[in-house]
């Protein structure tokens, strides 16, 4: 099973996309996490992607798109994966398309997750990761609602949304997205 879990930053894509892909078995690429480790191990990608994600900007394309396209293209990788923080706009959403075709692979369903604005910007307030500073978030927002919103009608018009309402515990939700899982795909 392919899926994407698409959403505003903070919403807790991250947190759901951990939960369900250790309840299916199958592995969560973040972009987010795999820049966040790179820069950690000091790693040439973690220092590029620093100076985006520091004002809150997108990581190029390039470099973003090859670390998914590496991911979901490893052997232990091919019953499946959940994406999370990619694609984050629409040459991304096409570069996937094209990855995707060439592997014979395909989006089973995109779980769009939401919660009212004042609710992200305090958990992101809250959690203190150094990209979580008031102004970095309001630009991450701003870069949201431009660039990332029109996937999300990109995957509408697939018909592969499917909305689950982020707001309650960690573990409510996680039912939510299991039910909603099961919606365009078969098992
Ligand atoms: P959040 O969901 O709170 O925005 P992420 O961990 O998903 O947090 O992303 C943090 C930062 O990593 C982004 O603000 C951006 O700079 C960079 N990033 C993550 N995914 C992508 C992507 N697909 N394209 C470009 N930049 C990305």
């Amino acid at each position: 099973m392919n899926l994407i879990f698409f959403g505003a930053p903070g919403v807790g894509k991250g947190t759901q996309a951990e939960k369900l892909a250790e309840r299916l078995g199958i592995p969560h690429i973040s972009t987010g996490t795999i820049f966040r480790a790179a820069l950690e191990q000091k790693k040439e990608l973690g220092l590029k992607a620093k100076e985006y994600m520091d004002r809150g900007a997108l990581v190029p394309d390039d470099l973003t798109t090859a670390i998914v396209v590496d991911a979901f293209s490893q052997p232990k990788n091919s019953n499946g994966f959940i994406l999370d923080g990619y694609p984050r706009n629409l040459s991304q959403a096409k570069a996937l398309e094209t990855a995707l075709r060439e592997l014979g692979k395909e989006i089973d369903n995109v779980i769009y997750l939401t919660a009212p604005k004042e609710e992200i910007v305090q958990r992101m307030l809250s959690r203190g990761r150094t990209d979580d500073t008031e102004d970095v978030i309001n630009h991450r927002l701003d870069v949201y609602r431009s660039e990332t919103e029109p996937v999300l009608i990109f995957y509408q018009n697939f018909e592969l949304v499917t909305e689950v309402y982020g707001v309650g515990t960690i573990d409510e939700v996680h039912e939510r997205v299991v039910d909603a899982v099961k919606v365009n795909t078969e098992s």
